[in-house]
């Protein structure tokens, strides 16, 4: 197989990148390891629609995301944020109306984050998004061993993965030393995380007076929102885990058991019988996460992308992500900032390339 741009990613910014391609009229190939796109945003699918495992939410002052949601014809409305706000304390005491609600001001999406994947998924040519084709290996000369079996050719590649991620493909050559060790060294954005998702009839706390935001010390959970559809359909909780990625692993049923006993503590009985559950363990899953990972970092990394990952073999090797965006990193924003970024880039070495 033969193209212009090899895309290696299909989350965020590999799609937006495809789309972005697409729309100018450029050749490309979009090789995805997972059987399905999104990478980081995915959802848990239930009847009554969609619960977010990944991203939850966007924020006012994202032109990019807010672009998007407006052209693929998507429904936005509030984070639930009425209702006392919960704090468990290290003994499991319950107390109410303590606290702030950390989301509220924040943006859902009516079909959950995973609706803007289908929409970009849904305008592209269906032949050049190859799912369950991991690359492995990327030579200088533009080829690209897919699940080391299958070959691409392609004039420029882009990278469309975690910087860690990347660092663990092989390279023909190697990289710079320099290269590779920034590569490393770029903490993957809430790849250490874990959710635990509840899905119930009705969201029986609003009516018992609660937002459905919790701050918990008891844990399992240490954060708890609303993460209900827009009019309380599907009706969810949500909990981020405080249980660190190491002392998480072979303890997936224990962790639920437990999260449920807590949901109970904090909302009442009704919360202790769930419709269904869902435990997203991101630090598990080879695709976002490494070794390196498990340590999640204190605070939110000034992320960009270092010099020395700027003009990789000649300007052929391209890395995009949203761990490269200087504005908004780690967020979908940034995702979408980093398809722009690269978007230039590639568009412009084609211009620049000699007529053969
Ligand atoms: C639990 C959680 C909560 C979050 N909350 C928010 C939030 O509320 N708001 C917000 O803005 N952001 C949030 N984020 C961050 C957001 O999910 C990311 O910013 C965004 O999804 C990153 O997109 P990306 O394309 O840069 O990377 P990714 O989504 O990681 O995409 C990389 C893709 O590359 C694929 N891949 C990996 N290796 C290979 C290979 N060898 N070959 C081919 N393909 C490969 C992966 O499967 C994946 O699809 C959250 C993330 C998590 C995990």
């Amino acid at each position: 197989m033969k193209t212009e741009i090899a895309i290696v990613g299909g989350g965020l910014s590999g799609l937006a990148l495809a789309d972005g391609l697409h729309q100018a009229g450029v050749d490309f190939q979009l090789f995805e390891a997972r059987p399905r796109l999104g990478g980081r945003i995915a959802a848990l699918a239930t009847p009554a629609g969609a619960v977010d495992l990944g991203p939850s939410w966007f924020w006012p002052g994202q032109p990019r995301i807010a672009r998007l949601i407006e052209d693929l014809g998507l429904r936005a409305f509030p984070q639930h944020a009425d209702g006392d706000i919960c704090f468990e304390d290290e003994r499991g005491i319950v107390h109410r109306g303590m606290g702030f609600a950390s989301m509220e001001g924040s943006f859902r999406l009516e079909g959950g984050m995973e609706s803007i994947i289908r929409g970009l998924g849904a305008r592209l040519p269906q032949e050049r998004l190859h799912l369950s084709s991991g690359v492995t290996e990327i030579a200088q000369d533009g080829r690209l061993l897919i699940d080391g079996d299958r070959w691409c050719e392609a004039r420029q590649v882009v990278l469309a993965l975690p910087p860690r991620i990347a660092a663990t493909l092989r390279f023909r050559p190697a990289l710079e030393t320099d290269t590779a060790r920034h590569l490393a060294a770029i903490p993957t954005w809430m790849a250490g995380h874990a959710k635990f998702v509840a899905v119930y009839d009705a969201p029986f706390w609003r009516r018992d007076g609660l937002s459905g935001d919790a701050m918990s010390r008891r844990g399992p959970l240490a954060e708890i929102h609303d993460a209900s559809g827009p009019d309380g359909a599907p009706a969810a909780l949500f909990g981020f885990l405080g249980v660190p990625a190491p002392q998480r692993r072979g303890r997936e049923d224990d962790l639920r058991a437990a999260a449920l006993q807590q949901l109970a503590r904090i909302f009442g009985p009704e919360a202790a019988a769930p419709v269904t559950t869902d435990f997203a363990d991101w630090a598990i899953q080879p695709e976002t996460a490494t070794e390196a990972d498990a340590a999640a970092p204190a605070g939110h990394p000034a992320y960009g992308l270092p010099a020395a990952l700027v003009g990789t073999w000649e300007g052929r090797l391209h890395f995009a992500s949203t761990e490269t965006a200087s504005d908004m990193g780690g967020l979908m924003e940034g995702a979408l900032a980093s398809a722009d970024r690269v978007l230039g880039l590639v568009l412009g070495a084609r211009r620049n390339r000699p007529a053969r």
